[in-house]
Protein backbone atom coordinates (compact mmCIF):
# COMPACT_ATOMS: atom_id res chain seq x y z
CA UNK A 1 0.00 0.00 0.00
CA UNK A 2 2.62 2.51 1.30
CA UNK A 3 4.87 1.77 -2.62
CA UNK A 4 1.18 2.27 -4.46
CA UNK A 5 1.30 5.95 -2.69
CA UNK A 6 4.65 6.56 -3.45
CA UNK A 7 4.07 5.82 -7.16
CA UNK A 8 1.48 8.48 -7.00
CA UNK A 9 1.94 11.51 -9.14
CA UNK A 10 0.46 14.97 -9.08
CA UNK A 11 -0.23 16.56 -12.19
CA UNK A 12 3.31 18.75 -11.44
CA UNK A 13 5.17 15.18 -11.32
CA UNK A 14 4.15 13.52 -14.10
CA UNK A 15 7.30 12.58 -15.57
CA UNK A 16 7.33 13.24 -19.61
CA UNK A 17 9.95 12.67 -22.26
CA UNK A 18 9.36 12.30 -25.74
CA UNK A 19 11.74 9.77 -27.60
CA UNK A 20 10.22 10.45 -30.82
CA UNK A 21 11.16 13.94 -30.98
CA UNK A 22 15.00 12.95 -30.89
CA UNK A 23 14.20 11.37 -34.00
CA UNK A 24 15.48 12.57 -37.53
CA UNK A 25 12.89 16.00 -38.11
CA UNK A 26 11.78 13.87 -41.21
CA UNK A 27 9.64 11.84 -38.67
CA UNK A 28 7.38 14.78 -37.63
CA UNK A 29 6.45 18.52 -37.08
CA UNK A 30 6.65 20.33 -34.23
CA UNK A 31 3.90 22.08 -33.09
CA UNK A 32 1.48 23.00 -29.87
CA UNK A 33 -2.07 22.18 -29.81
CA UNK A 34 -4.39 24.86 -30.50
CA UNK A 35 -6.98 25.24 -27.73
CA UNK A 36 -10.95 25.91 -28.14
CA UNK A 37 -11.42 29.55 -27.32
CA UNK A 38 -12.88 29.25 -24.05
CA UNK A 39 -11.10 26.74 -21.64
CA UNK A 40 -12.17 22.70 -22.07
CA UNK A 41 -14.66 21.65 -20.20
CA UNK A 42 -13.72 17.97 -18.71
CA UNK A 43 -16.70 15.40 -19.55
CA UNK A 44 -14.93 11.88 -18.15
CA UNK A 45 -11.77 10.75 -17.08
CA UNK A 46 -10.73 7.03 -16.73
CA UNK A 47 -8.90 6.20 -13.37
CA UNK A 48 -7.82 2.95 -14.85
CA UNK A 49 -6.03 4.90 -18.01
CA UNK A 50 -4.84 7.20 -15.09
CA UNK A 51 -2.83 4.54 -13.10
CA UNK A 52 -1.39 3.48 -15.80
CA UNK A 53 1.00 6.71 -15.56
CA UNK A 54 0.69 6.93 -11.47
CA UNK A 55 -1.60 9.63 -11.91
CA UNK A 56 -3.35 10.13 -8.18
CA UNK A 57 -7.25 9.60 -8.92
CA UNK A 58 -7.77 13.18 -7.32
CA UNK A 59 -5.88 14.96 -10.01
CA UNK A 60 -8.50 13.98 -12.48
CA UNK A 61 -10.79 16.30 -10.81
CA UNK A 62 -8.37 19.30 -10.86
CA UNK A 63 -9.09 22.28 -13.02
CA UNK A 64 -5.59 21.89 -14.06
CA UNK A 65 -6.11 18.37 -15.28
CA UNK A 66 -8.58 19.69 -18.56
CA UNK A 67 -6.20 22.64 -19.62
CA UNK A 68 -2.95 20.43 -18.98
CA UNK A 69 -4.93 17.34 -21.59
CA UNK A 70 -7.36 19.74 -23.03
CA UNK A 71 -4.38 21.37 -25.39
CA UNK A 72 -4.31 24.35 -23.14
CA UNK A 73 -1.28 23.76 -21.58
CA UNK A 74 1.89 22.17 -21.09
CA UNK A 75 4.00 20.26 -19.21
CA UNK A 76 7.76 20.42 -19.13
CA UNK A 77 9.14 16.90 -21.25
CA UNK A 78 6.30 17.10 -23.55
CA UNK A 79 7.96 18.34 -26.86
CA UNK A 80 4.53 18.17 -28.74
CA UNK A 81 4.26 17.10 -32.02
CA UNK A 82 2.37 15.54 -35.53
CA UNK A 83 3.71 12.38 -36.79
CA UNK A 84 4.04 11.93 -40.36
CA UNK A 85 2.74 8.39 -41.85
CA UNK A 86 1.33 7.32 -45.27
CA UNK A 87 -1.14 4.79 -45.93
CA UNK A 88 -2.83 2.68 -48.25
CA UNK A 89 -6.47 3.97 -48.25
CA UNK A 90 -9.18 1.28 -49.71
CA UNK A 91 -6.46 -0.09 -51.26
CA UNK A 92 -4.97 2.87 -53.17
CA UNK A 93 -1.60 4.22 -51.47
CA UNK A 94 -1.70 8.06 -50.21
CA UNK A 95 1.45 9.37 -50.16
CA UNK A 96 0.99 11.50 -47.15
CA UNK A 97 -1.42 11.22 -44.28
CA UNK A 98 0.37 11.73 -40.54
CA UNK A 99 -1.62 13.40 -37.74
CA UNK A 100 -4.34 15.53 -39.53
CA UNK A 101 -5.77 16.08 -36.09
CA UNK A 102 -3.61 14.59 -33.48
CA UNK A 103 -1.18 15.64 -31.43
CA UNK A 104 1.66 13.48 -29.54
CA UNK A 105 2.11 14.98 -26.64
CA UNK A 106 4.83 13.47 -25.13
CA UNK A 107 5.71 10.22 -23.18
CA UNK A 108 4.66 9.55 -19.71
CA UNK A 109 7.11 7.84 -17.84
CA UNK A 110 5.78 5.37 -14.77
CA UNK A 111 7.46 3.80 -12.09
CA UNK A 112 7.93 0.62 -13.82
CA UNK A 113 10.01 2.23 -16.31
CA UNK A 114 7.01 1.93 -19.06
CA UNK A 115 6.59 5.12 -20.87
CA UNK A 116 2.90 6.07 -22.39
CA UNK A 117 2.36 7.97 -25.32
CA UNK A 118 -0.36 10.67 -25.04
CA UNK A 119 -1.80 11.47 -27.79
CA UNK A 120 -4.57 14.66 -27.96
CA UNK A 121 -6.99 14.00 -31.07
CA UNK A 122 -8.78 17.10 -32.20
CA UNK A 123 -5.86 19.35 -31.26
CA UNK A 124 -6.08 21.32 -33.92
CA UNK A 125 -4.55 21.74 -37.39
CA UNK A 126 -0.91 20.39 -38.38
CA UNK A 127 1.24 20.19 -41.66
CA UNK A 128 -0.96 16.73 -42.53
CA UNK A 129 -4.26 18.18 -42.22
CA UNK A 130 -4.28 18.26 -45.98
CA UNK A 131 -8.44 19.81 -46.16
CA UNK A 132 -9.12 18.94 -42.43
CA UNK A 133 -9.94 21.49 -39.91
CA UNK A 134 -7.62 19.55 -37.41
CA UNK A 135 -10.62 19.46 -34.96
CA UNK A 136 -12.76 16.07 -33.93
CA UNK A 137 -16.20 16.44 -33.49
CA UNK A 138 -18.32 15.66 -29.94
CA UNK A 139 -19.96 12.67 -31.15
CA UNK A 140 -17.13 11.12 -32.87
CA UNK A 141 -14.77 11.47 -29.30
CA UNK A 142 -17.67 9.83 -27.52
CA UNK A 143 -18.14 6.42 -29.74
CA UNK A 144 -13.56 6.63 -29.58
CA UNK A 145 -13.61 6.80 -25.89
CA UNK A 146 -16.61 4.63 -24.84
CA UNK A 147 -15.13 1.96 -27.23
CA UNK A 148 -11.84 2.01 -26.00
CA UNK A 149 -13.19 1.40 -22.17
CA UNK A 150 -15.36 -1.55 -24.24
CA UNK A 151 -12.69 -3.12 -25.98
CA UNK A 152 -10.28 -2.63 -22.60
CA UNK A 153 -13.18 -4.37 -20.39
CA UNK A 154 -13.43 -7.57 -23.34
CA UNK A 155 -9.84 -7.75 -23.01
CA UNK A 156 -9.13 -6.95 -26.52
CA UNK A 157 -5.81 -4.70 -27.39
CA UNK A 158 -6.76 -0.95 -27.57
CA UNK A 159 -5.04 2.34 -27.25
CA UNK A 160 -6.65 3.43 -24.07
CA UNK A 161 -8.70 6.82 -23.19
CA UNK A 162 -7.44 9.04 -20.63
CA UNK A 163 -9.87 11.85 -20.85
CA UNK A 164 -12.75 13.31 -23.11
CA UNK A 165 -12.79 17.23 -22.96
CA UNK A 166 -15.65 19.25 -24.50
CA UNK A 167 -15.99 22.77 -26.34
CA UNK A 168 -18.77 25.19 -27.52
CA UNK A 169 -16.84 25.75 -30.64
CA UNK A 170 -18.81 24.72 -33.68
CA UNK A 171 -16.67 22.36 -35.98
CA UNK A 172 -18.83 22.03 -39.57
CA UNK A 173 -19.59 18.64 -40.83
CA UNK A 174 -22.79 17.45 -42.95
CA UNK A 175 -24.24 19.79 -39.88
CA UNK A 176 -23.02 22.18 -37.25
CA UNK A 177 -21.83 20.08 -34.29
CA UNK A 178 -19.71 21.18 -31.20
CA UNK A 179 -15.55 20.36 -31.14
CA UNK A 180 -13.86 18.03 -28.51
CA UNK A 181 -10.32 16.47 -27.79
CA UNK A 182 -9.29 13.20 -26.78
CA UNK A 183 -6.26 11.81 -24.96
CA UNK A 184 -5.49 8.44 -26.40
CA UNK A 185 -2.51 6.25 -24.71
CA UNK A 186 -0.39 3.80 -26.39
CA UNK A 187 2.48 2.17 -25.50
CA UNK A 188 3.57 3.88 -29.39
CA UNK A 189 1.03 5.46 -31.93
CA UNK A 190 3.12 3.80 -35.59
CA UNK A 191 1.48 2.26 -37.54
CA UNK A 192 2.20 0.10 -40.90
CA UNK A 193 1.92 3.59 -42.76
CA UNK A 194 4.96 4.74 -41.04
CA UNK A 195 7.02 2.31 -42.26
CA UNK A 196 5.15 2.72 -45.84
CA UNK A 197 6.10 6.84 -45.96
CA UNK A 198 10.00 6.42 -45.65
CA UNK A 199 9.95 3.09 -47.72
CA UNK A 200 7.55 5.03 -50.55
CA UNK A 201 9.78 8.18 -50.11
CA UNK A 202 12.98 5.91 -50.71
CA UNK A 203 14.27 6.94 -47.67
CA UNK A 204 15.41 4.06 -46.66
CA UNK A 205 17.93 5.03 -43.60
CA UNK A 206 14.61 6.66 -41.87
CA UNK A 207 13.22 3.49 -42.33
CA UNK A 208 15.98 1.85 -40.90
CA UNK A 209 16.04 4.42 -37.80
CA UNK A 210 12.05 3.55 -37.43
CA UNK A 211 12.64 0.03 -37.14
CA UNK A 212 15.43 0.39 -34.50
CA UNK A 213 13.58 2.62 -32.75
CA UNK A 214 10.54 0.45 -32.60
CA UNK A 215 12.10 -3.00 -31.81
CA UNK A 216 14.45 -1.21 -29.09
CA UNK A 217 11.47 0.25 -27.32
CA UNK A 218 8.52 -2.07 -27.75
CA UNK A 219 10.39 -5.27 -28.78
CA UNK A 220 13.85 -4.99 -27.20
CA UNK A 221 13.98 -9.11 -26.68
CA UNK A 222 14.66 -8.80 -30.76
CA UNK A 223 17.44 -6.06 -30.20
CA UNK A 224 20.44 -8.12 -30.39
CA UNK A 225 19.41 -11.70 -32.69
CA UNK A 226 19.85 -12.17 -36.10
CA UNK A 227 17.57 -11.63 -38.73
CA UNK A 228 15.99 -8.96 -36.36
CA UNK A 229 13.84 -6.73 -39.18
CA UNK A 230 11.91 -10.62 -40.26
CA UNK A 231 11.65 -11.46 -36.84
CA UNK A 232 9.83 -7.89 -35.90
CA UNK A 233 7.60 -8.43 -38.97
CA UNK A 234 6.85 -11.96 -38.18
CA UNK A 235 5.70 -11.22 -34.27
CA UNK A 236 3.58 -8.33 -35.78
CA UNK A 237 2.45 -10.65 -38.23
CA UNK A 238 1.11 -12.44 -35.15
CA UNK A 239 -0.09 -9.94 -32.87
CA UNK A 240 -2.06 -8.55 -35.71
CA UNK A 241 -3.27 -12.22 -36.78
CA UNK A 242 -4.82 -12.92 -33.17
CA UNK A 243 -5.93 -9.40 -32.46
CA UNK A 244 -8.54 -9.96 -35.73
CA UNK A 245 -9.05 -13.13 -34.43
CA UNK A 246 -10.85 -11.55 -31.21
CA UNK A 247 -12.26 -9.11 -33.03
CA UNK A 248 -13.96 -11.53 -35.05
CA UNK A 249 -15.35 -13.54 -31.83
CA UNK A 250 -16.95 -10.95 -30.43
CA UNK A 251 -18.62 -9.55 -33.59
CA UNK A 252 -16.66 -6.42 -34.12
CA UNK A 253 -15.69 -4.49 -37.30
CA UNK A 254 -13.38 -2.01 -37.53
CA UNK A 255 -14.65 0.00 -40.70
CA UNK A 256 -11.79 1.59 -41.83
CA UNK A 257 -8.42 -0.79 -41.89
CA UNK A 258 -6.51 1.16 -43.86
CA UNK A 259 -2.85 0.47 -43.38
CA UNK A 260 -2.46 3.85 -41.56
CA UNK A 261 -5.10 2.61 -39.10
CA UNK A 262 -2.87 -0.82 -38.18
CA UNK A 263 -1.24 -0.40 -35.43
CA UNK A 264 2.64 -1.83 -35.25
CA UNK A 265 1.95 -3.03 -31.54
CA UNK A 266 -1.53 -5.10 -32.69
CA UNK A 267 -3.50 -3.05 -30.87
CA UNK A 268 -7.35 -1.71 -32.12
CA UNK A 269 -6.50 1.72 -33.35
CA UNK A 270 -8.22 4.75 -34.97
CA UNK A 271 -11.45 4.23 -33.37
CA UNK A 272 -14.45 5.59 -36.47
CA UNK A 273 -17.59 4.57 -38.30
CA UNK A 274 -16.92 0.81 -35.90
CA UNK A 275 -19.51 -1.31 -34.89
CA UNK A 276 -20.60 -3.96 -32.72
CA UNK A 277 -22.85 -6.31 -34.73
CA UNK A 278 -26.24 -6.57 -33.58
CA UNK A 279 -28.23 -9.33 -35.39
CA UNK A 280 -25.12 -11.69 -37.20
CA UNK A 281 -24.44 -10.64 -40.61
CA UNK A 282 -21.52 -12.27 -41.48
CA UNK A 283 -21.08 -9.27 -44.57
CA UNK A 284 -22.10 -6.62 -41.60
CA UNK A 285 -20.49 -3.24 -43.36
CA UNK A 286 -20.19 -0.94 -40.38
CA UNK A 287 -19.12 2.28 -42.68
CA UNK A 288 -22.03 3.99 -44.24
CA UNK A 289 -18.80 4.94 -46.97
CA UNK A 290 -17.68 1.74 -47.30
CA UNK A 291 -19.54 1.00 -50.54
CA UNK A 292 -18.03 -2.30 -51.65
CA UNK A 293 -17.51 -3.80 -48.45
CA UNK A 294 -13.96 -3.62 -48.36
CA UNK A 295 -13.97 -3.95 -44.60
CA UNK A 296 -17.22 -6.18 -44.07
CA UNK A 297 -16.84 -7.96 -41.50
CA UNK A 298 -16.30 -11.41 -42.65
CA UNK A 299 -13.12 -9.58 -44.69
CA UNK A 300 -11.27 -8.64 -42.16
CA UNK A 301 -9.03 -11.51 -41.73
CA UNK A 302 -7.93 -11.10 -45.35
CA UNK A 303 -8.05 -7.48 -45.46
CA UNK A 304 -5.63 -8.07 -41.96
CA UNK A 305 -3.38 -9.94 -44.53
CA UNK A 306 -3.29 -7.61 -47.13
CA UNK A 307 -2.26 -4.79 -44.62
CA UNK A 308 0.45 -7.14 -43.51
CA UNK A 309 2.05 -7.80 -47.39
CA UNK A 310 1.61 -3.73 -47.49
CA UNK A 311 4.03 -3.66 -44.39
CA UNK A 312 6.06 -6.71 -45.29
CA UNK A 313 6.75 -4.48 -48.96
CA UNK A 314 7.73 -1.51 -47.25
CA UNK A 315 10.46 -3.66 -44.75
CA UNK A 316 11.68 -4.95 -48.39
CA UNK A 317 14.94 -2.79 -47.68
CA UNK A 318 15.99 -4.23 -44.47
CA UNK A 319 14.96 -8.23 -44.16
CA UNK A 320 15.04 -10.45 -47.39
CA UNK A 321 12.55 -11.46 -49.20
CA UNK A 322 11.94 -15.37 -48.02
CA UNK A 323 11.94 -14.52 -44.58
CA UNK A 324 9.05 -11.23 -44.81
CA UNK A 325 7.20 -14.07 -47.09
CA UNK A 326 7.60 -16.71 -44.14
CA UNK A 327 6.25 -14.35 -41.69
CA UNK A 328 3.53 -13.79 -43.80
CA UNK A 329 2.65 -17.11 -44.41
CA UNK A 330 2.05 -17.65 -40.55
CA UNK A 331 -0.70 -15.01 -40.69
CA UNK A 332 -3.70 -17.63 -42.01
CA UNK A 333 -2.32 -20.55 -39.38
CA UNK A 334 -2.21 -18.16 -36.64
CA UNK A 335 -5.53 -16.62 -37.12
CA UNK A 336 -7.11 -19.48 -37.63
CA UNK A 337 -5.85 -21.52 -34.37
CA UNK A 338 -6.79 -18.10 -32.45
CA UNK A 339 -10.26 -17.64 -34.00
CA UNK A 340 -11.15 -21.26 -33.25
CA UNK A 341 -9.70 -21.43 -29.97
CA UNK A 342 -12.38 -18.16 -29.17
CA UNK A 343 -14.90 -19.77 -30.76
CA UNK A 344 -14.88 -23.17 -29.33
CA UNK A 345 -14.09 -21.38 -25.73
CA UNK A 346 -17.80 -19.25 -27.01
CA UNK A 347 -19.24 -22.68 -27.32
CA UNK A 348 -18.12 -23.67 -24.03
CA UNK A 349 -16.13 -26.46 -25.43
CA UNK A 350 -13.40 -27.82 -23.71
CA UNK A 351 -11.22 -30.00 -26.10
CA UNK A 352 -10.13 -29.30 -29.41
CA UNK A 353 -11.44 -31.84 -31.88
CA UNK A 354 -11.29 -32.08 -35.63
CA UNK A 355 -15.10 -31.33 -36.08
CA UNK A 356 -15.38 -28.25 -34.11
CA UNK A 357 -14.88 -26.05 -37.50
CA UNK A 358 -18.08 -27.37 -38.57
CA UNK A 359 -19.65 -27.47 -36.01
CA UNK A 360 -19.02 -23.45 -35.41
CA UNK A 361 -19.57 -22.40 -38.66
CA UNK A 362 -22.65 -24.10 -38.63
CA UNK A 363 -24.01 -22.07 -35.76
CA UNK A 364 -22.97 -18.95 -37.17
CA UNK A 365 -25.30 -20.06 -40.75
CA UNK A 366 -28.29 -20.66 -38.34
CA UNK A 367 -27.47 -17.43 -36.38
CA UNK A 368 -26.94 -15.86 -40.07
CA UNK A 369 -30.72 -17.41 -41.15
CA UNK A 370 -32.48 -16.11 -38.46
CA UNK A 371 -31.16 -12.76 -38.33
CA UNK A 372 -29.99 -13.41 -34.63
CA UNK A 373 -27.92 -11.10 -31.79
CA UNK A 374 -25.13 -12.37 -31.84
CA UNK A 375 -24.22 -11.05 -28.12
CA UNK A 376 -27.54 -12.61 -27.02
CA UNK A 377 -27.71 -15.71 -28.07
CA UNK A 378 -24.10 -16.60 -27.34
CA UNK A 379 -24.71 -15.44 -24.07
CA UNK A 380 -27.98 -17.37 -23.74
CA UNK A 381 -26.19 -20.55 -25.05
CA UNK A 382 -24.59 -20.92 -21.55
CA UNK A 383 -28.01 -21.73 -20.58
CA UNK A 384 -27.96 -25.32 -22.73
CA UNK A 385 -28.61 -28.07 -21.02
CA UNK A 386 -27.21 -31.29 -22.15
CA UNK A 387 -29.51 -33.28 -20.20
CA UNK A 388 -31.37 -35.83 -22.82
CA UNK A 389 -34.67 -34.89 -23.74
CA UNK A 390 -34.51 -31.21 -23.08
CA UNK A 391 -35.57 -28.55 -25.84
CA UNK A 392 -33.67 -25.98 -24.45
CA UNK A 393 -36.80 -23.41 -25.62
CA UNK A 394 -34.94 -20.04 -24.22
CA UNK A 395 -32.58 -20.57 -26.65
CA UNK A 396 -34.69 -22.33 -29.20
CA UNK A 397 -36.58 -19.40 -29.30
CA UNK A 398 -34.24 -16.87 -31.02
CA UNK A 399 -34.18 -19.35 -34.96
CA UNK A 400 -36.74 -19.03 -37.20
CA UNK A 401 -35.83 -22.44 -38.37
CA UNK A 402 -36.68 -24.68 -35.19
CA UNK A 403 -36.07 -27.87 -36.97
CA UNK A 404 -32.34 -26.64 -37.91
CA UNK A 405 -31.65 -25.30 -34.70
CA UNK A 406 -32.85 -28.92 -33.39
CA UNK A 407 -30.44 -30.66 -35.53
CA UNK A 408 -27.63 -28.45 -34.68
CA UNK A 409 -28.80 -28.57 -30.66
CA UNK A 410 -28.35 -32.37 -30.93
CA UNK A 411 -24.98 -32.58 -32.35
CA UNK A 412 -23.68 -29.84 -29.87
CA UNK A 413 -25.65 -32.25 -27.32
CA UNK A 414 -23.52 -35.12 -28.22
CA UNK A 415 -20.40 -33.13 -28.68
CA UNK A 416 -20.82 -31.39 -24.54
CA UNK A 417 -21.54 -35.56 -23.29
CA UNK A 418 -18.73 -36.95 -25.21
CA UNK A 419 -16.17 -34.95 -23.06
CA UNK A 420 -15.97 -34.21 -19.28
CA UNK A 421 -17.84 -31.23 -19.42
CA UNK A 422 -20.62 -30.00 -16.22
CA UNK A 423 -23.15 -27.86 -17.27
CA UNK A 424 -23.15 -25.53 -14.89
CA UNK A 425 -18.94 -25.45 -15.28
CA UNK A 426 -19.84 -24.96 -18.72
CA UNK A 427 -21.97 -22.10 -18.23
CA UNK A 428 -19.46 -20.23 -15.78
CA UNK A 429 -17.12 -20.43 -18.68
CA UNK A 430 -19.20 -19.06 -21.31
CA UNK A 431 -20.04 -16.03 -18.86
CA UNK A 432 -16.63 -15.02 -18.98
CA UNK A 433 -16.26 -15.01 -22.66
CA UNK A 434 -19.33 -14.38 -23.77
CA UNK A 435 -19.95 -10.89 -23.17
CA UNK A 436 -23.48 -9.47 -21.56
CA UNK A 437 -22.79 -5.88 -22.78
CA UNK A 438 -21.27 -4.55 -25.31
CA UNK A 439 -20.77 -1.14 -26.87
CA UNK A 440 -24.27 -1.05 -29.58
CA UNK A 441 -24.33 1.26 -31.83
CA UNK A 442 -27.49 2.66 -30.72
CA UNK A 443 -26.27 3.04 -26.83
CA UNK A 444 -23.60 5.19 -27.99
CA UNK A 445 -25.74 7.07 -29.97
CA UNK A 446 -28.44 7.35 -26.70
CA UNK A 447 -25.19 8.86 -25.05
CA UNK A 448 -23.80 11.16 -27.75
CA UNK A 449 -27.38 12.98 -27.91
CA UNK A 450 -27.44 13.46 -24.35
CA UNK A 451 -23.90 15.05 -24.54
CA UNK A 452 -25.29 17.33 -27.07
CA UNK A 453 -27.89 18.45 -24.71
CA UNK A 454 -24.91 18.99 -21.78
CA UNK A 455 -26.15 15.85 -19.80
CA UNK A 456 -22.72 13.65 -19.84
CA UNK A 457 -24.24 10.84 -17.11
CA UNK A 458 -25.03 8.54 -20.21
CA UNK A 459 -21.23 8.41 -20.88
CA UNK A 460 -20.68 7.50 -17.01
CA UNK A 461 -23.30 4.78 -17.18
CA UNK A 462 -21.66 3.36 -20.11
CA UNK A 463 -18.32 3.86 -19.17
CA UNK A 464 -18.88 1.90 -15.95
CA UNK A 465 -20.77 -0.67 -17.34
CA UNK A 466 -18.28 -1.73 -20.47
CA UNK A 467 -15.47 -2.00 -18.21
CA UNK A 468 -16.84 -5.20 -16.48
CA UNK A 469 -19.20 -6.66 -19.81
CA UNK A 470 -18.96 -10.14 -18.94
CA UNK A 471 -20.71 -9.78 -14.77
CA UNK A 472 -24.30 -9.21 -14.79
CA UNK A 473 -25.00 -6.07 -13.46
CA UNK A 474 -27.97 -5.31 -11.23
CA UNK A 475 -30.54 -3.11 -12.65
CA UNK A 476 -28.60 -2.83 -15.98
CA UNK A 477 -30.55 -5.79 -18.07
CA UNK A 478 -31.65 -2.83 -20.17
CA UNK A 479 -28.07 -2.56 -21.89
CA UNK A 480 -28.70 -6.49 -22.66
CA UNK A 481 -31.63 -6.15 -24.47
CA UNK A 482 -31.72 -5.85 -28.34
CA UNK A 483 -31.80 -2.69 -29.72
CA UNK A 484 -35.43 -0.99 -30.28
CA UNK A 485 -36.41 -0.41 -33.85
CA UNK A 486 -35.33 2.83 -34.19
CA UNK A 487 -31.85 1.81 -33.40
CA UNK A 488 -31.45 -1.28 -35.77
CA UNK A 489 -28.71 -0.45 -38.76
CA UNK A 490 -27.90 3.12 -37.99
CA UNK A 491 -25.32 4.45 -40.39
CA UNK A 492 -21.95 5.77 -39.55
CA UNK A 493 -19.71 7.13 -41.69
CA UNK A 494 -16.04 8.47 -41.47
CA UNK A 495 -17.03 12.00 -41.36
CA UNK A 496 -16.14 12.28 -37.89
P1 LIG B 1 -8.87 8.61 -40.34
O1 LIG B 1 -9.88 8.27 -41.38
O2 LIG B 1 -9.45 9.23 -39.11
O3 LIG B 1 -7.98 7.47 -40.02
O4 LIG B 1 -7.96 9.77 -40.96
C1 LIG B 1 -7.27 9.66 -42.17
C2 LIG B 1 -6.37 10.86 -42.33
O5 LIG B 1 -7.14 12.06 -42.36
C3 LIG B 1 -5.37 11.05 -41.21
O6 LIG B 1 -4.20 11.61 -41.76
C4 LIG B 1 -6.06 12.04 -40.31
O7 LIG B 1 -5.16 12.75 -39.50
C5 LIG B 1 -6.73 12.93 -41.32
N1 LIG B 1 -7.93 13.59 -40.77
C6 LIG B 1 -9.11 13.03 -40.44
N2 LIG B 1 -9.97 13.96 -39.99
C7 LIG B 1 -9.32 15.15 -40.04
C8 LIG B 1 -9.67 16.48 -39.70
N3 LIG B 1 -10.87 16.81 -39.23
N4 LIG B 1 -8.73 17.44 -39.89
C9 LIG B 1 -7.51 17.14 -40.36
N5 LIG B 1 -7.12 15.91 -40.70
C10 LIG B 1 -8.01 14.91 -40.54
MG1 LIG C 1 -6.48 7.18 -38.93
Amino acid sequence: MIQKDMAQRILETLAFDNTYARLPQAFYARLNPTPFSAPPNLIHANQVAAELIDLDPEQLTRPEFAELFGGNALAPGMEPLAMLYSGHQFGVYVPQLGDGRAILLGEAKNEQGQRWDLHLKGAGMTPFSRDGDGRAVLRSTIREYLCCAAMQGLGIPTTQALCLVGSDDKVYREQIETGAMLVRMAPTHVRFGTFEVFYYRKQHEHLKILADYVIEQHFPHLHDVDEKYAKFFAEVVERTARLIAQWQAVGWAHGVMNTDNMSILGLTLDYGPYGFMDDYDAGFICNHSDHNGRYAFNQQPYIGLWNLSCLAQALLPLAGKDSLKAGLETYQPLFEQEYQKRMRAKLGLIETRAEDDELIRDFLGLLQGSHADYTIVFRDLGTFSSAEGMTNEGVRDHFLNRDRFDAWAGRYRDRLRSEDSRDDERQGRMNRVNPKYVLRNYLAQVAIEKAQNKDFSEIDRLFALLQDPFKDQPGRQVYAAPPPNWGKHLTVSCSS
